[in-house]
Order: C-alpha cells, then sequence, then structure tokens
C-alpha cells in the first residue's frame, strides 16, 4: 500500500506529504520547511483519517 498523509508542522504549520509507513509509533519526523523535530499528534491523526477515507473511497 502507497499512503502518504499531509502531516502539518506545529512550529511552522506548513504541510508536507509523509508516507503512511513512515508513521511508527514514539516515531520523530523532521520538518522539510524549518527542519523542526516533530511527533505525531491528534491533529495528524484528524488528517490521517480524512486522508484514509478518500483513500477508501477512490
Ligand atoms: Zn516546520
Amino acid at each position: 500500500m502507497d499512503l502518504a498523509i499531509a502531516f502539518e508542522c506545529p512550529q511552522c504549520k506548513r504541510q508536507f506529504l509523509q508516507d503512511l509507513v513512515e508513521f511508527s509509533p514514539g516515531k520523530t519526523h523532521v520538518c522539510e520547511a524549518c527542519g523542526s523535530w516533530t511527533v505525531l499528534t491528534s491533529d495528524s491523526l484528524r488528517n490521517f483519517q480524512t486522508a484514509l477515507e478518500d483513500f477508501c473511497r477512490t
């Protein structure tokens, strides 16, 4: 499965696509825009839910 979700950086608020496989629990991510380290948040999970619903509809 090749699914990417929109991940919003809490520092600069920019969104970028992140492969779903990269979202393992406890994993940190580097923002491509500002270089901040971020972790998975509830906001990201809401984005993930939307992305997954879109994925299932197509
Ligand atoms: Zn950022």
